[in-house]
């Protein structure tokens, strides 16, 4: 085993663990702060850039520590400008990052698990199963490297990478706090964006903790029995249930959610699922945000623009907003597990990819 996969990482870690990594070290505590700054805020890539640590110190954590430990495998761009990038953990599993720049913000789409247990029936990402939660660490790592690789600063965080964070959930949360921490990543709470297919429980308790994120739902159908076809998450906890939840979320919180929904040819865009979308949603303080499906070779496909319109034109009657997502970074696969899959699918170690989606545990 290499020293890369021995060592302790900085990189994700609290200023509360660090002073007790300190202390051991036999350091002063505001030596967590300093160290936790360059970490997180400055980014820095060297221990011999935290400039206001004595060198000795520097020469010890250097000896003991490493800032983080991804590597790059693949780094694609888009002609949009859309970057994807595909990471190896020292675990050996890939996992993936996706950079989309627009005018106004740079937003990072990242992961939370590598592969995904829930196997929703459009998904790429299902298709290799659950292999591992990411660490906090490794969470963090990937919008750091992203602001290191391109230079521009990151003003919005969405999981809806691989992986559900809400399966992942203390480690996705505690990593969000290193992302809004002025000392941290300084990325405002209410730009980092947790996106959950329903896993009900933690929206109750996402609720009850007052987190500060704010959140979506992959809906994607505004049945029950046409969700349980797509999504497995629904056979465990129903839309009834689903929606229960989310209005504990917005009541209590007064915050608005966003609803996903992924427009799949002939599936989900007739005049009932959109006569059911306004049934359940106008109670809610919310967004629909409708995204074109981006075509993963599952067998599903993208509805026209003139297919999607009845749909539409029915919708526009809605009390909530609507948005339409632009497609970003077609070209380079940039939807949830399309990178991983076209690697590891010229690769001849079929061991990433389970047939079968493993039990949910929440
Ligand atoms: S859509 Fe999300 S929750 Fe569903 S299988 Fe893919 S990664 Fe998992």
């Amino acid at each position: 085993m290499s020293d890369v996969q021995t060592k302790p990482v900085l990189i994700g870690k609290t200023q509360q663990s660090l002073r007790e990594i300190l202390q051991e070290m036999g350091q002063p505590a505001y030596r967590a702060n300093q160290i936790y700054k360059w970490v997180h805020h400055h980014q820095v890539k060297s221990f011999d850039e935290m400039s206001n640590l004595p060198k000795t110190l520097r020469a010890e954590l250097a000896e003991k520590f490493h800032l983080g430990n991804l590597t790059m495998a693949t780094r694609e761009v888009s002609t949009d400008g859309t970057i994807k990038y595909l990471w190896k953990t020292t675990g050996n599993h890939f996992m993936e990052s996706v950079f989309i720049p627009e005018e106004r913000r740079n937003t990072i789409c990242i992961s939370s698990q590598v592969g995904c247990a829930l196997g929703c029936a459009f998904c790429a990402t299902a298709k290799m199963g659950f292999l591992v939660n990411l660490t906090c660490s490794e969470i963090v790592e990937q919008v750091i490297r992203v602001q290191q690789d391109t230079g521009e600063k990151i003003t919005n965080v969405v999981f809806m990478g691989m992986g559900e964070p809400f399966l992942n959930y203390s480690r996705v949360i505690q990593a969000s706090h290193i992302f809004s921490d002025p000392e941290g990543l300084a990325i405002a709470a209410k730009k980092i964006t947790i996106s959950t297919v329903g896993v009900v429980p933690r929206i109750y308790q996402f609720t009850d903790e007052s987190q500060p994120f704010s959140l979506a739902i992959s809906l994607h159908a505004s049945r029950q029995d046409l969700r349980q076809s797509i999504m497995p998450i629904a056979d465990k906890f129903s839309l009834d249930q689903l929606m229960d939840s989310a209005r504990y979320y917005t009541f209590n919180s007064k915050k608005r959610i966003t609803f996903e929904y992924v427009l799949l040819e002939d599936i989900n865009h007739s005049a009932k699922d959109a006569k059911g979308l306004i049934s359940i949603l106008s109670p809610l303080k919310c967004k629909l945000n409708l995204i074109p499906f981006n075509d993963t070779g599952l067998g599903f496909r993208t509805p026209s623009a003139e297919k999607i319109k009845p749909f539409y034109d029915i919708l526009e009657g809605a009390p909530f907003t609507i948005t339409l997502r632009k497609n970003r970074g077609n070209d380079i696969s940039a939807a949830c597990g399309q990178l991983y899959s076209k690697e590891k699918m010229t690769e001849k170690t079929p061991r990433f990819i389970k047939s079968r989606p493993t039990p949910i545990a929440t």
